[in-house]
């Protein structure tokens, strides 16, 4: 193998490796800065990844709707939906689209707000130690196989600049509160095409 490609899920194809910069950016993926941010505790280990679903309005795909809100300009008037969600400060390092587009909205070095009350293993406020990546979608409709390919090619990038060992859905660090990624996410292809040891799973 190519010091700088990986196999693809489709034989007969590269894709380039993602890599994270000194700052905590990736590279070869559209970078949306969000205000939505601060900085992690010192000394904090970025043990985790977060995976969320969203869409806005829920269950409608494409748009800009999910950026708008991260960089706090939705438009309330635009959906009833988004009355009451415009208003909200939050944030996720990532985002990848239905047809697999990346999109980086906070450095890793720094906390984004995607997580919220919550806890892993009794270590409570994963925002602090998590690295949170939104999947374009909803709790019941299958995510696409470009998405699970991003999300692999994003992992495996994530790990080589990260001590990342774990990775959670929205669901299991907060599940009284959350549903997400949901029912539809296929967590044993998502640890297939990322390569994932298995002590890093949900049980
Ligand atoms: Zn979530």
């Amino acid at each position: 193998m190519h010091d700088h490609t990986e196999i693809n899920e489709e034989p007969n194809k590269t894709v380039p490796c993602l890599t994270l910069d000194a700052q905590g950016w990736v590279g070869g993926v559209q970078h949306m800065p969000s205000p939505n941010c601060d900085a992690r505790p010192t000394d904090c280990d970025i043990s985790l990844l977060v995976i969320h679903n969203i869409s806005l309005p829920p269950g409608r795909f494409g748009g800009r709707a999910i950026e708008d809100l991260f960089l706090n300009r939705l438009d309330p008037t635009a959906h009833p939906d988004f009355v009451g969600i415009a208003a909200l400060r939050v944030s996720a390092h990532f985002l990848i689209r239905r047809g697999g587009q990346i999109v980086q909205f906070v450095s890793c070095a720094q906390r984004a707000w995607h997580a919220g009350e919550s806890s892993l293993a009794g270590r409570s406020r994963c925002n602090d130690f998590s690295v949170g990546i939104e999947l374009e979608g909803t709790d019941f409709v299958a995510f696409t196989s470009a998405q699970y390919r991003a999300l692999a090619r994003l992992t495996t990038g994530l790990r080589r600049g990260l001590p990342l060992r774990a990775v959670r859905g929205h669901e299991h660090i907060a599940p009284k509160r959350k549903t997400d990624p949901g029912p539809c996410f296929d967590w044993r292809r998502y640890a297939r095409q990322a390569h994932l040891p298995e002590d890093w799973l949900p049980a």
